[in-house]
């Protein structure tokens, strides 16, 4: 939720920014199974974490055309760079012996996709499979639609590699289909899907079966995407899923606990995984001014003021009801670890949460850490009085504000002069106490 709203605050601030979605993503080998489970067909083949077992698994298939592809929660692999040099993250091989090369060459290494971004993300595991002959190549997915306000099926007879392009170039070549989410797939919507597929005639019936499958483990597991690119039908007229990209809904985490069980952390963003450890959300943004807050709404509302006053954020903290001292020293932890974090701004609103409570967290933080950057508090509602005498006692230069304006105003200002500072290399100290 603090995510979406996020998002949605980013989206309107007007600037695309990589703001990670709060769902589950599943590696394909991962996905893979859990569609076996559903009956739907898929390459045989297995997962290995070392070159040796990628070995293993090649011999163990006994065959002469296979295909070793890195695992790593992105698309695009296919046509990915990794930074050891080696081209492409989808490799067909023909022997035991390739399958062993091109795993040490994929392992511990990053894979840099369109999905990606520069960084890459690191293979921690190969997926060796049987190589499939394929006559057509589709695109199939079932997401939740938010103008709809429910499922929609997504097909198109253009799969393979590149579906952004499709949707750009040829978006005629894309049809979607609502999903009454209480009838949910019958027999005559799975026909129509799999007729836009562009298979054989042959091919359609056992297309029609995968949609409505597909359908079930969406429903059944909670799923918030499924995206099969390509559902292939092969020489035989065999409909096949190639590769799977599924996403899990986190409000319904308690009760897939099997497929949350999978959660690769190694793919995560680090502050992320830690933050989520403190019961802190945590979300990057690519600004300057860390920003602490309880809630989305007040996230939204930090985003649009800061913004107006020429300001930037670097990252936002939503410590929820749980504004303990504890968790806030490891939201400035957290915040604090972005060498570009120029000011803090910290922006509660003392409901559940106290603001004296806030304060004392604040005080006791800021003497534990040596911080050289200016801290900005806006604190409004129970127990403000008491907080504002702490924070003025404590002999901490911290700028206490209760009017947002103003704190916003002040958080900008800062921030740019610190900024500046470091632009031109000089040391402004805001080094604290005073
Ligand atoms: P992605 O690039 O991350 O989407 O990875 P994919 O698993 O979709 O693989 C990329 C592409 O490789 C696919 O779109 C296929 O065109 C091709 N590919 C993968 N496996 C096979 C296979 O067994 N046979 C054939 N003919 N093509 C394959
Ligand atoms: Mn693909």
């Amino acid at each position: 939720m603090f995510n979406a709203t996020v998002r949605r605050a980013v989206a309107r601030a007007g600037r695309p920014v990589a703001v990670p979605k709060r769902n589950l993503s599943l590696h394909e080998y991962r996905s893979a199974q859990i569609l076996k489970d559903y009956g739907i067909a898929v390459p045989r083949g297995a997962a290995s974490t070392t070159a040796e077992g990628a070995e293993k698994i090649a011999k163990d298939l006994g065959l002469e055309d296979m295909v070793i592809k890195a695992q790593v929660l992105a698309g695009g692999r296919g046509k990915g760079t990794f930074d050891s040099g080696l081209k492409g993250g989808v490799k067909l091989i023909s022997s035991p012996y390739e399958a062993k090369m091109y795993a040490e060459q994929m392992l511990g290494h990053k894979l840099i996709t369109k999905q990606t971004g520069a960084a890459g993300k690191e293979v921690t595991a190969v997926y060796v499979v049987e190589r499939e002959f394929v006559r057509r190549e589709a695109y199939l997915a079932v997401l939740m639609d938010r103008a709809t306000q429910g499922p929609v099926i997504v097909a198109s007879s253009q799969g393979g590699m590149d579906i952004e392009g499709v949707a750009k170039e040829t978006p005629d070549a894309i049809h979607s289909f609502k999903v009454d989410i209480h009838e949910g797939v019958t027999d005559e919507l799975a026909l129509k899907v799999a007729n836009s597929l562009g298979f054989s005639a042959k091919a359609v019936p056992e297309a029609a079966e995968t949609v409505k499958k597909l359908y079930k483990v969406f429903k059944e597991k909670d799923a918030t995407q499924i995206e099969i690119n390509p559902l292939s039908e092969t020489v035989e007229n065999k409909v096949l899923a190639m590769d799977a990209k599924l996403g899990f809904d986190d409000n319904a985490s308690f009760r897939q606990e099997e497929v949350w069980g999978w959660r690769d952390f190694t793919q995560e963003d680090p502050d992320e995984v830690e933050a989520s450890k403190s019961n802190l959300n945590f979300i990057k943004l690519d600004g300057n001014i860390g920003c602490l807050v309880n809630g989305a709404g007040l996230a939204m509302a930090t985003m649009d003021i800061i913004k107006l006053y020429g300001g930037d954020p670097a990252n936002f903290l939503d410590c929820g009801g749980g504004a303990t001292a504890k968790a806030i020293e490891k939201a400035f932890e957290l915040i604090t670890s972005e060498s570009k974090v120029t000011a803090i701004f910290v922006n509660i609103f003392g409901g559940i949460v106290r603001c004296d409570n806030i304060a004392k967290g604040l005080i006791a933080t800021t003497q534990n850490m040596s911080l050289n950057i200016p801290i900005v508090v806006r604190l409004q509602g129970t127990n403000l009085e008491e907080a504002q005498r702490l924070i003025s006692e404590s002999g901490l230069k911290i700028f206490s504000f209760t009017d947002l304006d103003e704190a916003a105003q002040k958080v900008c200002q800062l921030s740019k002069v610190v900024q500046m500072a470091r632009d031109i290399d000089v040391n402004v100290s805001f080094e604290l106490p005073l």
